[in-house]
């Protein structure tokens, strides 16, 4: 069943999906305890009225239905896979029909109430008074639903009002109340729906904020590469995973070549379209879906490959060394030449006892290679 704190903690669906798993997990949860109350007012009356020595049979009968429908409202459970809208329509309406069979079993005992005690006795106080009480509620908890909540109050009383006001006389003042409260319960209904759409714009357009503001936390904004807080996380991760099956994986740390050189000879907006630049290249590259390429500095990338031993990671960075070194940054009416120094190993699980210590010695590599001209790889 789809949980309602559990959906607020997924990426949201489209609006139309959110509204009908929400309200579907609302309406289960809503129609849970409902059978109990009935039950209980029913043997109330039952009791006050003297019910049972002359109808215990039926008495009897109708409570088990009870037991029954609160049973099969437990029992069916919104479905998983709310994209499948034809599973989850049927359930909505097999839902409400176990809430409307409910109802009208209360208004049919009510009706049964009045025609025995032909007065305002206690018996059909009790059950006039349940009446109140079950058609109210009905119309706060079902109102996330308006034609639903509307079928609810009239299934719950119309029928023996209207059985009342033709056939019972002694029972008209009783009548008009439930009347007037009937039609204020309309009302009610129709502002609590209101209530209840807007409730679920409201949920929705913070869930998908929530969900681009965490999106974006974790991407380079000049780039659109994930940034320093991205790869760390995701690098921890792969590093644990690989070292606990001792499995290969490869990390390339980037440093551009002279950059601050690019800045102050073409500028700072050129700089930037160089990273750019840089980032598209790499990305181009390394396409696999575990691979992942970072910004993890001013002008320093990473690239982390699952499953690549150290002997193909080399290969790799020296073919992405040659791609940055012959494809010059279009700027202006310039070719900006760029280069890069690049570190990369594999993972040692002999050497590295952590994270931080795989990504030291790859990083000193970088530095090696720059010590030794720069425009290189390395391999730590
Ligand atoms: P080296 O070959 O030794 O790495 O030299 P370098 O100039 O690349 O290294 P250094 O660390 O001296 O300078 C890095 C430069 O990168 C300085 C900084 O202005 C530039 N830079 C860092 N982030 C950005 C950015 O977002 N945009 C631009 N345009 N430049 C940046
Ligand atoms: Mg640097
Ligand atoms: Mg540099």
């Amino acid at each position: 069943m789809a949980d309602i704190q559990a959906l607020m903690h997924q990426a949201p669906p489209s609006l139309a999906q959110y509204r009908r798993q929400r309200a579907a997990a609302d309406l289960y949860q809503r129609a849970l305890p409902g059978t109990i109350f009935y039950g209980i007012a029913l043997a109330i009356t039952a009791w006050v009225g003297g019910y049972f020595p002359h109808y215990g049979g039926a008495m009897a009968a109708t409570l088990a239905l009870y037991g029954v429908l609160g049973y099969l409202r437990w029992v069916h459970t919104p479905p998983q896979d709310s994209a499948d809208t034809q599973a989850s329509d049927r359930w909505w309406w097999q839902h409400w029909a176990l809430v409307n069979v409910g109802c009208l079993v209360w208004c049919l005992f009510f009706l049964a109430v009045g025609h025995l005690e032909q007065d305002l006795s206690t018996a059909f106080l009790v059950a006039a008074m349940s009446t109140i009480a079950f058609s109210s509620a009905g119309c706060e908890t079902y109102a996330l639903h308006k034609r639903q909540a509307l079928w609810v109050v009239v299934l719950l009383q119309v029928p023996a009002l209207l059985y009342f006001a033709v056939a019972v006389p002694a029972l008209w003042p009783v009548c008009a109340v439930l009347a007037v409260n009937f039609v204020y319960q309309l009302t009610h209904i129709r502002r609590r729906a209101a209530e209840y759409d807007t409730q679920m714009s409201i949920e929705h357009a913070l869930l998908t904020s929530r969900a681009e503001v965490e999106r974006l936390s974790r991407l380079d904004a000049l780039t659109g590469l994930a940034n320093r807080r991205e790869y760390d996380s995701t690098f921890r991760t792969h590093w644990r995973l690989a070292a606990r099956q001792q499995g290969q994986l490869a990390l390339m740390v980037v440093d551009l070549d002279h950059f601050k050189r690019i800045n102050d000879t073409y500028g700072h907006l050129a700089g930037d379209t160089a990273l750019r630049h840089v980032a598209q290249l790499m990305e181009a590259r390394f396409k696999r879906a575990s691979d992942m390429v970072a910004r993890i500095g001013g002008e320093e990338f990473a690239v982390l490959l699952p499953d690549t031993n150290a002997e193909e990671a080399m290969q790799l960075a020296q073919a992405l060394c040659h791609t940055l070194a012959t494809t010059p940054v279009p700027w202006d009416a310039h070719h900006i030449p760029l280069t890069a120094s690049i570190g990369v190993d594999c993972m040692r699980w002999d050497l590295d006892l952590t994270p931080q210590a795989s990504f030291s010695r790859i990083d000193s590599a970088c530095y090696t290679a720059k010590a030794k001209g720069r425009n290189r790889v390395v391999q730590a």
